[in-house]
């Protein structure tokens, strides 16, 4: 079965103390020694698209030259699966969906054929999001240590999705989430690990103009206006819609463009239809371009929010919120709706703008546009911020300390910020 993916390692580990300094990857070397000769097998149910598969594609080859032996597999699930996976998703981030007994009995179908095909050799499991969480059936029989990554706000949820959910999470050893007002109360272990980016990466590492007008050129792009950009999967929680209609009120006081650049996920059915409704709405407007990029583009997304003058982030709903440390990182000023890991991103009005409504963001934007020297004032401090917090370095140092401490110290019910 095609479910075990082999990463090339990109970028070396020394390369990272040009940036975070030389004591920072010696730490990590001596936490990494502590885990050898243990298998760390991830789990989750997509190898491209979003912001889950972007982190471990990342932080995999990095463990593995920590001398750490992680490895990766995807659970398989087909179409129907990830629609009923889909709905868990909306339902978990509190919007009405309609789950029915039958999803729930697909779920537990799917669950039980993954768990004949699926290879469980891991000493520590490290299972990410719903979609594989009943994995966890297996360890009756095989036992060994097992940690639920959850990447989504569920401080909120649909109580039923929440409470068939929760009957998994409770067998695990301990569950991670992404921000302390993420997480749920469970009486197992809570970690409090923040996602990360790769400054080292093709999504992240400085480009030279040449390459940017390049891209900007494949695209049909020009940057003989000023761009905003919002770079997300076309999903309603984005708020695509919101976002052309912030842009049509600044557009009738300042001649910008903007564009919205996205794909599709392999685990969401849905992104497709708002693809049609994003064109739809935005056709018969020369100044907003709707962009559908192929997976593995980095380094095109990288030069688009290279390219942008702000960079816009309208979700609805959001999970951690990858791509706001992805622009402030470049030193983009950034306006974003305050929700989910946003804020701890975004501090308002230091190291961005945080908004509430459309009209807001369409202030927010003007504000920027009009305002260069605030405008780089604040994508200054963003980066800085994410050197301090959001870099792939703190997290692997979380994720270390996270598998040494479980297992052997027994169980309680504390939260730990690491
Ligand atoms: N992304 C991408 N191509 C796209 C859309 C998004 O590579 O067409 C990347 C984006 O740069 C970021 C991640 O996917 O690294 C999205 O993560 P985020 O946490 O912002 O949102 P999610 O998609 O997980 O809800």
């Amino acid at each position: 079965m095609q479910n075990e993916v082999h990463l090339q390692s990109r970028s070396r580990l020394q390369d990272y103390e040009l940036i975070v300094g030389r004591s920072c990857i010696e730490e990590l070397r001596i936490l990494a020694w502590e885990l050898s000769g243990k298998v760390i097998q991830i789990v989750n149910s997509t190898f491209v698209g979003g912001g889950v598969a972007e982190i471990l594609e990342h932080l995999i080859p990095l463990l593995n030259q920590l001398g750490v032996d992680a490895r990766w597999d995807v659970i398989q699930g087909g179409e129907e699966f990830f629609e009923v996976t889909k709905k868990f998703h909306n339902a978990l981030h509190g919007r009405r969906e309609k789950i029915l007994p039958e999803d729930f009995a697909l779920f537990t179908e799917i669950t039980e054929r993954n768990l004949e095909e699926l290879r469980f050799y891991g000493d520590i499991f490290f299972i990410h999001d719903p979609q594989p969480v009943a994995l966890i059936a297996k360890k009756k029989e095989i036992g060994r240590n097992w940690v639920w990554r959850c990447h989504i706000d569920v401080s909120n949820p649909n109580r039923k999705v929440w409470e068939f959910l929760r009957g998994f999470v409770v067998n695990y050893d301990a569950a991670v989430f992404s921000a302390p007002n993420f997480a749920q109360k469970l009486p197992i272990r809570q970690f409090m690990v923040t996602p990360s980016i790769d400054p080292l990466s093709d999504k992240n590492r400085e480009l030279d103009q040449g390459t940017i007008y390049s891209v900007l050129a494949k695209y049909g792009l020009t940057s003989d206006k000023p761009m905003i950009v919002q770079i997300s999967r076309f999903d309603r929680l984005k708020d695509p819609l919101g976002v052309i209609e912030a842009f049509e009120m600044v557009r009738k006081g300042i001649d910008c463009q903007l564009v919205l650049a996205g794909g599709t996920a392999t685990d969401d059915p849905e992104s497709e239809q708002v693809l049609e409704e994003v064109r739809k709405r935005a056709e018969g407007n020369p100044d907003i371009h709707v962009l559908l990029v192929p997976p593995e583009s980095d380094l095109e997304i990288n030069a688009l929010q290279q390219a942008a003058t702000v960079i816009i982030q309208k979700s609805l709903k959001e999970g951690f919120g990858l791509t706001i440390s992805e622009a402030l990182w470049k030193g983009k000023p950034v306006v974003a709706s305050a929700v989910g890991g946003i804020p701890l991103q975004i501090k308002n009005k230091f190291t961005g703008l945080l908004c509430y409504s459309v009209e807001g963001a369409a202030y927010d934007l003007k504000q920027l546009l009009s305002n260069p020297e605030y405008a780089n004032w604040l994508g200054h401090n963003g980066r800085e911020h994410v050197k301090q917090n959001f870099l792939i370095t703190n997290q692997l140092k979380d994720y270390l300390l996270t598998f040494l401490a479980i297992g052997p110290l027994g169980k309680s019910s504390d939260i730990i910020y690491l």
